[in-house]
Formats: structure tokens, C-alpha cells, sequence
């Protein structure tokens, strides 16, 4: 049976793990701190391939940042990790097949091929964390665009020049829809700097203002529900991601239906975690393997 060495790299932490064919994680995950600097992570990754890559077909990496249409590098910035990181050549780090994909892409196809949207031909998969990343599903393709960059959940959702985005812009969707986005609505009806958590234990505590920062925060993600419930009119939306666990799945699913014009979508909550970019990205290595 084929075998992939699977990373999954994010501006904290990277995992790995080797996955078989039939996605079965062959042994548990490893996850360390994300090196400091670009040369570092290239070290790490060449110090791991060489060690294992006698045992596996191929290498698979779901990272942050837009990755290009052949899966061999990344084209945009990526604003939490190492200045150079997008630089680096990852098809370098061993002879055998060698996989780059967006990890909220990665996500997406884990979801579509074997999770909560398994069973749809049109599925739109949201990562809501630190930031916020779509996957998109289209008549059973990942939709990547003219240059692999589709997807990019970054548009102005408002015009008060109140929060400004990573990527830029000023009131950007991500900073009203992501964890960073409910902790900044925290501090507006609260009047204190909390965590996600702290708001949502507030919340089952029957605390009236963190209710309010969470329904605000939820309003803001039933708008951008409607958004890709309208433009790509999917079978299924899936919230994958730390804040996906947070969401009031029965309300939202109904209010956001209520509001879309197309035929309604199943919103559900994702089947896999944490380890859904090393999944999706060795699974689509997979298919190349065929
Ligand atoms: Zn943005």
C-alpha cells in the first residue's frame, strides 16, 4: 500500500505524520514549534525527509498562503511565517514526489473526499481560526483559479476603518469572522482583552455582554454563509477550524438559509480537526500517484 509523508505547516506549530492510502494515520503525529527563520524551516523539513523518506511515495505539505496551480510553490505572501518562507524550494527536499497545498484547501478536499461533505459534488469547506480560509468544491473539483490563488477570504466588509487585516485591508471579512475577530469583539462590548474561550465560558455563564460579542461576532459568519451560499450555491457549507466548535449550528443553518436565494445548503461542523490539511494534502497526492 502507498504511503505519504504528510506536513502540515502553520506560523506556530508544523505537524507531520505518515498517512497511508486509505487515509489512515500510520503513526501519531508529531507537532514542533515553528523555527524562527526560513532557513530553519527548510532544515527541519530536510532533516525529517531523510529520515523517513526510504518508508513513504511521496511528500505532501498543506501551508499557509496561495499555492500555484502545479502544487509547487507558494505565490503570495504569508504574513505569520519567516520572511523568505514562500521562497523556498520544497520540491528540492527529496527525488520522489513532492506536494505543495493552501491548507484551508487541504482541509476542504479531507472534508470532500472522506468527511462532512463526503457524498456532495459542491461544497464550500471554512476554516475559521487565527485567520479565515475557504475551500471550494465545484462538481467535485477543488476550485484553484487562473493562477491556484482562489478561495482568499479577504474582502472589506465594512467601511469604519475600525480593524485592519493582515492582508492589508482595512475591515476585512477575516476581521470580523475569525477568532482574532471575536476577541476583538470581546473588547467592544465587554471592555476587556479576552480570549475566545473567555467569551464563550462567559457566554454558558448567561453573561448578557459576552452573548452580545457572540452574536455579534455569529452575525458577521451567517453574512459571509449567505455570500457563499449565493455565489457557488453548494449542497453543504462545513466549518472546520478551532472557532467551529463555538458556532449555534441549528440557528445559523436556518437564519442564513432563510436569507440566501438559491436552494438551501447543510451546514454542518467538520469531520476532522487539526490534522485535516495533512489529510487533504496527502490525499490529493494520492490521486497523482495513481
Ligand atoms: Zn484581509
Amino acid at each position: 500500500m502507498k504511503k505519504v509523508l504528510a506536513f502540515d505547516i502553520g506560523g506556530t506549530k508544523i505537524a507531520y505524520a505518515i498517512i497511508d492510502e486509505n487515509g489512515n494515520f500510520v503513526n501519531d503525529v508529531v507537532k514542533v514549534t515553528t523555527p524562527k527563520t526560513a532557513e530553519g524551516i527548510y532544515d527541519f523539513f530536510k532533516t525529517v525527509v531523510k529520515g523517513l523518506e526510504a518508508e513513504v511515495d511521496g511528500v505532501s505539505i498543506a501551508t499557509a498562503g496561495a499555492v500555484n496551480n502545479e502544487n509547487t510553490k507558494i505565490i503570495s505572501h504569508v504574513g505569520n511565517l519567516p520572511e523568505g518562507y514562500n521562497q523556498l524550494d520544497f520540491m528540492a527536499l527529496t527525488d520522489k514526489p513532492v506536494l505543495l497545498e493552501n491548507d484551508a484547501n487541504s482541509a476542504a478536499w479531507a472534508e470532500y473526499k472522506s468527511g462532512a461533505a463526503k457524498g456532495s459534488k459542491h461544497a464550500v469547506v471554512l476554516t475559521l481560526g487565527t485567520g479565515v480560509g475557504s475551500g471550494i468544491i465545484v462538481d467535485g473539483k477543488l476550485l484553484k483559479g487562473k493562477s491556484g490563488a482562489a478561495g482568499e477570504m479577504h474582502v472589506r466588509f465594512d467601511d469604519r476603518h475600525n480593524r485592519k487585516c493582515t492582508c492589508g485591508l482595512w475591515d476585512c471579512l477575516e476581521t470580523y469572522v475569525s477568532g482574532t475577530a471575536l476577541t476583538a469583539d470581546a473588547k467592544l462590548y465587554m471592555g476587556q482583552d479576552m480570549t475566545s474561550y473567555d467569551v464563550i465560558r462567559g457566554l454558558k455563564n448567561g453573561d448578557e455582554k459576552a452573548k452580545e460579542a457572540f452574536d455579534h461576532w455569529q452575525s458577521h459568519l451567517e453574512n459571509t454563509l449567505v455570500l457563499m451560499g449565493n455565489i457557488f450555491d453548494p449542497e453543504i457549507i462545513v466549518l472546520s477550524g478551532s472557532m467551529a466548535q463555538f458556532v449555534e449550528y441549528d440557528k445559523l443553518n436556518r437564519q442564513a438559509n432563510d436569507d440566501i436565494l438559491t436552494q438551501p445548503f447543510t451546514l454542518k461542523q467538520a469531520k476532522f480537526e487539526n490534522n485535516a490539511g495533512m489529510l487533504g494534502a496527502a490525499l490529493l497526492l494520492f490521486d497523482r500517484l495513481k
